[in-house]
C-alpha cells in the first residue's frame, strides 16, 4: 500500500455501496469490496463465484428472504477496480431492492462506503494515482465529448507517464548532488554549478510547458466564461438569446430547464460556454444600472473574454469608448450589432481587436461570432503539446511549486550557495511532484478530491 494511505485505508473494514444513481432504472448496481466481500456474495448469493464471470441467481436477505434475481461478478484482489475483492451485484434498478442488498451486506459487516471511497482504494492499492483518481471524477462529472475525453486521456495515465521521467531525472540529479556532498572527501567529482543548471533547465521548461495548458484546461473543466459588453440597447440580451437559441449542442437537459441551467450548458467545441454576469444581462432595472465603469469591471474580472457589443446603427460616444477601453485588459472581440439598420459607426475609431458585424434581431453575421469565439479556443489548445492538459487547480498549484523551488535552486546556483541548500530547493521541487501524483499524501489532499466523489465509485 501506498505510503501514508494505510493510515487513512483499512482493507479490514469491507464497503458496500449502490454505485448506480438513485431512483428507479433498468438495473441497479451494488458494490461490495474488501476482505469480507466474497464471504458476503456466499451468504446471500448460494452459487460458485468465479473471477470476472458473471452469474445469475437469487440475492437474499439476512432471514435467507429473496430480494431479488441479480447477476453477480467476483472480481479477485488484485485483479479489480480496487486492487481489494470486489463483488458487483447488477439487480433490477428498484431502490428498495438494491437498499435491501446493501442492507444484507451491513448485517454482514460491511459499512457504507464514503464518497470516492472505492477509487480511494484504488490509489492506495496502487491501481491508479492522484492524477488518475481525479480525472475519473473528471470523467463522471464531463458534461461535453471533449471533457470526457481529456479526462480519459488522464485515467489512462497520460499526465502520469509525462512526470515519470521529469521525476527520475530530478532524483537521479539529487542523488548525484548528495554524492558529492557526502563523499566530497573520498574524491567523488562535486558537480560543476553549470552542469547541475544545465540539468534544471530542461525539468523547469517541461513542467512549464505543462502548467501553461492549465489555462485550457480551466476553461475546458469550467467553461468559457464569456463577458457581454456593452452600454444600455445595445443589444446585449438580443445577442446573449441568439447564442443561446444557435447552440443545439446543449448538454445537459433538465425537465423544466431554466434559463439559467441553458446558459451554463451551451457547448462550443466540446468547451462549455458560460456567460458572466447573466443577471445584469436580464434584469431590465439592473441593466439601467449597470452602464457604470465599475460594473464593467467586476464583469470583466470574472470573463475569460469578452463581447463588447455596439450598435452600428449609431455613432460611437463616451460610453462605448469607456467599455472598450475596458475591455483591453482581456481577450475580446468587437460586435457590431444591428447590421440591418443603415451603418453610422465609423469603425476607424475601434481598435485592432477582431470585430465583427451581425445583426441579432435577423441573426445574420452570426456564425462569424461563433467562429471568433472558436478561433480563440484554437489559439489556446494550439499552445498545448500532445494533448495533454492540467484540468485542475490542484494540479497546476502543485506543478507551480514545483516549477519555482527550481528556479529557487537555480538563483541558488548562481549566486554561489553551497549545494546543500540547493538540495533542499530540488527536494521541494521533487515533493511538489510527489503530491501531484500521490506519492506522498496528506489527509488534506485526499479530503480535498475524494469529498467530491459520488458515492459508490
Ligand atoms: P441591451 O440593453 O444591450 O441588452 O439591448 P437589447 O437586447 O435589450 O436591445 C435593445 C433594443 O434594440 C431592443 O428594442 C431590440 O429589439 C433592439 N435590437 C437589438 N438587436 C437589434 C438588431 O440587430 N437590429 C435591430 N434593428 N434592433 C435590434
Amino acid at each position: 500500500m501506498r505510503e501514508g494511505l494505510h493510515k487513512i485505508v483499512s482493507s479490514d473494514e469491507t464497503i458496500v455501496a449502490i454505485s448506480t444513481p438513485a431512483g428507479h432504472s433498468g438495473i441497479g448496481v451494488v458494490r461490495i469490496s474488501g476482505t469480507e466481500s466474497a464471504a458476503i456474495a456466499r451468504r446471500f448469493f448460494r452459487y460458485q463465484l468465479e473471477h470476472r464471470k458473471a452469474t445469475v441467481g437469487v440475492w437474499n436477505d439476512e432471514n435467507g428472504e429473496e430480494i431479488d434475481e441479480v447477476v453477480v461478478t467476483l472480481f479477485a484482489a488484485p485483479r479489480s477496480y480496487t486492487g481489494e475483492d470486489v463483488i458487483e451485484i447488477s439487480a433490477h434498478g428498484n431502490p428498495f431492492a438494491l437498499r435491501r442488498i446493501v442492507d444484507a451486506a451491513r448485517t454482514a459487516g460491511a459499512r457504507i462506503a464514503a464518497p470516492g471511497e472505492f477509487t480511494l482504494r484504488a490509489v492506495a492499492h496502487g491501481k491508479m494515482d492522484l492524477i488518475q483518481a481525479e480525472a475519473v471524477r473528471e470523467f463522471i462529472e464531463a458534461q461535453t465529448q471533449q471533457q470526457a475525453k481529456t479526462a480519459l486521456r488522464q485515467i489512462e495515465g497520460g499526465l502520469s507517464k509525462r512526470l515519470r521521467p521529469i521525476k527520475s531525472k530530478l532524483v537521479d540529479l539529487i542523488a548525484h548532488m548528495e554524492a558529492g556532498i557526502d563523499f566530497a572527501e573520498d574524491d567523488v567529482d562535486v558537480l560543476p554549478n553549470a552542469s547541475v543548471t544545465a540539468q534544471i533547465r530542461p525539468l523547469h521548461d517541461e513542467l512549464n510547458t505543462l502548467r501553461q495548458t492549465f489555462g485550457y484546461g480551466k476553461i475546458l473543466t469550467n467553461g468559457l466564461r464569456l463577458a457581454i459588453l456593452g452600454k444600455p440597447n445595445v443589444g446585449k440580451s438580443s445577442l446573449f438569446n441568439r447564442l443561446v437559441a444557435a447552440d443545439r449542442a446543449i448538454v445537459t437537459e433538465v425537465a423544466g430547464t431554466t434559463r439559467d441551467v441553458l446558459t451554463e450548458s451551451i457547448s462550443l467545441d466540446g468547451v462549455p460556454l458560460c456567460f458572466a454576469d447573466t443577471a445584469g444581462i436580464r434584469d431590465t432595472t439592473d441593466r439601467v444600472e449597470s452602464i457604470g465603469v465599475e460594473r464593467t469591471l467586476e464583469t470583466l474580472a470574472e470573463a475569460d473574454y469578452a463581447l463588447v457589443v455596439l450598435d452600428g446603427s449609431g455613432v460611437l460616444d463616451e460610453n462605448d469608448r469607456q467599455v472598450l477601453g475596458r475591455a483591453n485588459d482581456i481577450p475580446h472581440a468587437v460586435v457590431i450589432n444591428k447590421n440591418d439598420l443603415p451603418q453610422r459607426i465609423n469603425i476607424a475609431e475601434l481598435n485592432g481587436a477582431p470585430r465583427v458585424a451581425v445583426s441579432a434581431k435577423t441573426g445574420e453575421g452570426l456564425e462569424y461570432l461563433v467562429e471568433t469565439l472558436k478561433s480563440f479556443l484554437l489559439v489556446q489548445k494550439s499552445d498545448l503539446s500532445a494533448d495533454l492538459i492540467l484540468t485542475n487547480t490542484r494540479q497546476h498549484e502543485a506543478i507551480s511549486r514545483s516549477i519555482d523551488a527550481l528556479d529557487a535552486a537555480a538563483e541558488g546556483l548562481t549566486a554561489g550557495v553551497p549545494h546543500e541548500m540547493v538540495l533542499l530547493d530540488l527536494y521541494r521541487a521533487l515533493s511538489a511532484l510527489d503530491e501531484l501524483t500521490g506519492e506522498v499524501v496528506t489527509d488534506d489532499i485526499l479530503d480535498r478530491i475524494f469529498s467530491t466523489f459520488c458515492i459508490g465509485k
